[in-house]
């Protein structure tokens, strides 16, 4: 705790946090059509009202002088605004570590090399799997084959390779193999992401979440791999938190050290914060960001534990996990400001378990999976899709 207390409604929070790391999501429009994407699902509302690129860099400007370091640009697919070279050129005069987050879709030999003089630290590139028929069946698309001259691209210009492969029943058998190949083509980081669940990928949660033990085999595969090839590439496993006993510390921590600008100017302390109810998001285009960080109510309403119930308010472990997600909390139990149904510990943890016992159902696990794609999402805005998402309380 430091020297400053600010002031929640007449509750003390004990720091003067900082957004150290800023995502940018400048679109959510995306050439792929991934069953696991955790953008919202209601992203076809906000395809025609995106940021202007002078927006875009206010916001950066704003950030920066908040004390953001490091900026993600990611969507949907950042690359299909022709405005991103524009954005990364700011960036870099402005000092940020800035990373590209993308499929690969639309990079260029052109576009690369403008990355590099604007100032581009890091590009993080997707990749699915090693066979072309899970790629192509899981992002609906044919991308296996641009996957891989993408990362020649990236490798020629220079940069870390750092791979994102986010991990589901599709594809979890192949870790070995999919690390195999992340060593051929000479990546340095990579991140083996299991699916968390909002969005699409919540829609899609029984045919997409592997049971216990192939999580299991694929962290013990996963460990062995790291034996082998020592520092030469760093392997990140990022553990499925339906499997964990206690919660994540998410975002780590409501308005913490992370904010969210969205493709429309929202301004979000998480990914699937507009879930939540009661809560009005600020926007860039009408709100400084100095005044959203630090006064308003949105950002200030997880802050601290003031807000925690049982078990979690005298809870030994509370500082660790901070009650875990509150978003998640409120799609599952309709509560939230309820212990994330994660933890053992809360009253809701039944949800989890029956989560996972449905993902073993042949027929539940065997139901067709919901593409995200802007057909589905409109039919999704417009209540057509009513019996799939009558288990949740909301959707991100
Ligand atoms: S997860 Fe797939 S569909 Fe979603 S934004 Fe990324 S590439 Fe596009
Ligand atoms: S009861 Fe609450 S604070 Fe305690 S471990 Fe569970 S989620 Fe975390």
């Amino acid at each position: 705790m430091s020297d400053f207390e600010a002031v929640n409604n007449g509750a003390k929070i004990g720091h003067a946090p900082k957004p150290l790391w800023l995502l940018a999501e400048v679109t959510y429009r995306c050439p792929l059509h991934c069953a696991f994407c955790y953008n919202p699902t209601d992203y076809v509302t906000h395809t025609q009202n995106e940021l202007t690129t002078e927006q875009w860099i206010k916001a950066l400007r704003e950030a920066r002088k908040l004390g953001a370091l490091q900026l993600g640009i990611s969507g949907g697919e950042p690359l299909l605004r022709d405005d991103i070279e524009e954005i990364v050129a700011e960036a870099g005069r402005l000092g940020y570590y800035t990373n590209l987050i993308t499929s690969g879709v639309g990079l260029t030999e052109k576009r690369i090399a403008e990355f590099k003089r604007g100032g581009l630290d890091h590009i993080q590139l997707s990749m699915h799997d090693i066979t072309k028929e899970i790629n192509n069946f899981i992002t609906d698309t044919n991308t296996f084959e641009l996957k891989k001259k993408v990362a020649a691209m990236i490798k020629e210009h220079d940069y870390p390779m750092v791979l994102n492969v986010v991990i589901h029943r599709y594809n979890i058998e192949h870790i070995g193999e999919i690390l195999d190949m992340a060593e051929q083509i000479g990546a340095d980081y990579v991140e083996l992401a299991n699916t968390q669940y909002y969005g699409w990928s919540l829609l899609n949660r029984a045919q997409l979440m592997p049971t216990k033990e192939q999580l299991l085999k694929a962290e013990a595969v996963t460990n062995k791999f790291r034996e082998r090839v020592g520092n030469k590439m760093k392997v990140f496993f990022v553990v499925p938190d339906y499997y964990a006993d206690r919660p994540k510390k998410c975002m780590n921590g409501w308005g913490e050290v992370f904010m969210i600008v969205t493709a429309n100017g929202d301004v979000l302390p998480c990914h699937s914060a507009r879930v939540l109810p009661g809560l009005t998001f600020p926007n860039v285009k009408d709100a400084d960001l100095d005044w959203v960080w630090n006064e308003s109510p949105a950002f200030m309403k997880y802050r601290g534990d003031d807000w925690m119930k049982e078990p979690c308010r005298t809870c030994p472990d509370k500082e660790k996990d901070l009650g875990g997600c509150r978003c998640q909390a409120f799609l599952l139990s309709g509560d939230a400001e309820s212990a994330d149904p994660v933890c053992s510990l809360s009253p809701n943890h039944h949800l989890i378990e029956k989560a996972i016992e449905d993902a073993k159902n042949p027929q539940l696990a065997a139901q067709p999976i919901v593409f995200r794609n802007d057909k589905n999402s409109r039919k999704l805005v417009d209540g057509e899709s009513d019996e799939l998402v009558a288990d949740f309380h909301a959707l991100p």
